[in-house]
C-alpha cells in the first residue's frame, strides 16, 4: 500500500502517493482519476531510457494511450526552444484540454511539462512522475513551473498545480548518488525549518534512506507532508512559503559563483548554505554554536559538502558573494530578507539583516 500524502489547496487538493515500485500502478491511479484521457509522456534520455517505455505499458494497460516526448538531460533544458518542443509534440498528438501531460524525471522535466501543461490549451491536467529524491520531496509539489533565461534561473514560468503526483522511491536506485545526496540537503532542510524531531529521526536513519530501506518512503513522505503544509497555507508564495528558502540565499549566491556548472548542484549549494546559515545565526547570538556543529556534523556525515573551502576552485571574495546575494534578493533599503534560525527547528524569516555583517561573516569563513 503506498502512503498517501493529501495536497488541499484553495479550491480543489490532490494526492501525492509514495511507494517503492508505484510506477506499476500508475495507470489504475490516473485512470481511476481522470477518467478517458490520453496522455504524452515528457521525459529526459537519461530517465526516459531506463523507465518510459515501462508507463507508456501501464498506462495502455489501463486504457490510457500516450505519445512520448524526450529532451536532452540538464539545466539547460529549461529554456524557450525546449517549451516549444513539448507544447508542439503536445499538439501535434491532438491532446485536448482535458488530457494529461506526464512529466517522468528530475525537477527539470517537472518544470517544463509542468509550464507547457500549463500554457497549451490554457491549461491541461498535469501529472508529476518524479524520479529524483529533489523532484519527489521539493519540486513536484506546490505548482512551480517553468523555464530559464539569459537573464536568470526560473524567471518564466506559471503556477499549474498537478492532478497527482507519484513518487515511486524504487527509481532512485538508479539515481547517481551525487544527485541522491543532493536531494537529501532538501530532506534534511524539512527537519531544520520546525521539525527537530524529524532532523533527529534522519540522524539515526539517514544509511536506510540511502540504501532504500522503507526509511527512505518515511523520509519523501514526512518532506511532502512538510511542503504540502507549507504550500497549503501559502499557494502562491506571499510570506510563510519563504521559510523553504532555508540555506537558498547563501546557495544561490554559490550557485551563481561556480556558473551553475557541476562544481557545484543545486543540493550541495543548499547544504552549505545552511551550514552558513546557522553559523551566522549563531554569531549573531540568536542560536548556539552547538547547533550550527550539529548541522554540519550531519550533512558531512552523508557525504555532503558543508564549508565553502569544500568547493573546487577558486570562489569570489565576499564583496563579490554579497554582490550575488543582492541579485538574487531584494534588497531593500539597505537591508536584507534572510531565512535564520533560533536552533535545529527553529527557523524564522529575519527581514532586517545588515548586509555587513553577512559581508564580515563571510570574509571570516572564505
Ligand atoms: P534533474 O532533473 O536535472 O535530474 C538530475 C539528473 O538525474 C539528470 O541528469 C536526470 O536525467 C537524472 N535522473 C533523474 N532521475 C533519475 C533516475 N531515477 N535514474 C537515473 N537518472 C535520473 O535535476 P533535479 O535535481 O531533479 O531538479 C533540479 C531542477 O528542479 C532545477 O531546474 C530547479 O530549478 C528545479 N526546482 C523546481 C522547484 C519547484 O518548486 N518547481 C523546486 C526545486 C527545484
Ligand atoms: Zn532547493
Amino acid at each position: 500500500e503506498p502512503i498517501r500524502v493529501g495536497v488541499a489547496l484553495s479550491d480543489r487538493s490532490y494526492d501525492i502517493l509514495i511507494g517503492r515500485g508505484l510506477i506499476a500502478s500508475a495507470g489504475a491511479e490516473i485512470a481511476r482519476r481522470l477518467p478517458r484521457v490520453r496522455a504524452a509522456i515528457v521525459s529526459d534520455r537519461n530517465v526516459g531510457g531506463l523507465y518510459s517505455a515501462d508507463l507508456s505499458r501501464v498506462l495502455n494497460a489501463a486504457g490510457i494511450g500516450s505519445v512520448a516526448v524526450e529532451v536532452e538531460p540538464g539545466e539547460g533544458t529549461k529554456n524557450f526552444a525546449n517549451l516549444e518542443h513539448v507544447v508542439r509534440a503536445v499538439l501535434a498528438a491532438r491532446l485536448e484540454r482535458g488530457d494529461v501531460v506526464i512529466a517522468l524525471g528530475g525537477g527539470v522535466v517537472g518544470d517544463l511539462a509542468g509550464f507547457a501543461a500549463a500554457i497549451v490549451r490554457r491549461g491541461m491536467r498535469f501529472v508529476q512522475l518524479p524520479t529524483s529524491l529533489l523532484a519527489q520531496v521539493d519540486s513536484s509539489v506546490g505548482g512551480k513551473t517553468g523555464i530559464n533565461t539569459p537573464e536568470g534561473k526560473n524567471l518564466v514560468g506559471a503556477f499549474h498545480q498537478p492532478s497527482l503526483v507519484i513518487a515511486d522511491t524504487g527509481v532512485l536506485d538508479t539515481l547517481p548518488p551525487r544527485e541522491l545526496r543532493a536531494g537529501y540537503a532538501e530532506v534534511a532542510k524539512y527537519g531544520l525549518i520546525d521539525d527537530p524531531g524529524f532532523f533527529a529521526w534522519l540522524e539515526a536513519n539517514w544509511r536506510g534512506v540511502f540504501s532504500g530501506g522503507p526509511e527512505r518512503e518515511h523520509a519523501v513522505a514526512t518532506s511532502c507532508r512538510a511542503k504540502a503544509r507549507v504550500v497549503a497555507a501559502d499557494e502562491h508564495e506571499t510570506g510563510e512559503r519563504a521559510l523553504l528558502n532555508l540555506g537558498h540565499t547563501f546557495g544561490h549566491a554559490l550557485e551563481a559563483a561556480t556558473g551553475y556548472s557541476q562544481r557545484l548542484v543545486h543540493g550541495e549549494g543548499v547544504a552549505i548554505g545552511m551550514v552558513l546559515a546557522h553559523r551566522f545565526s549563531a554569531r549573531m547570538n540568536l542560536a548556539s554554536p552547538d547547533d550550527a556543529a550539529r548541522v554540519t556534523a550531519h550533512l558531512a556525515g552523508v557525504g555532503l559538502p558543508t564549508e565553502l573551502a569544500d568547493i573546487e576552485g577558486t570562489l569570489p571574495d565576499a564583496d563579490g558573494l554579497m554582490a550575488l546575494i543582492a541579485q538574487d534578493k531584494k534588497v531593500s533599503r539597505g537591508t536584507l530578507t534572510f531565512i535564520l534560525t533560533h536552533g535545529v527547528g527553529k527557523a524564522f524569516i529575519a527581514k532586517d539583516v545588515p548586509p555587513a555583517a553577512v559581508r564580515d561573516f563571510l570574509a571570516d569563513s572564505l
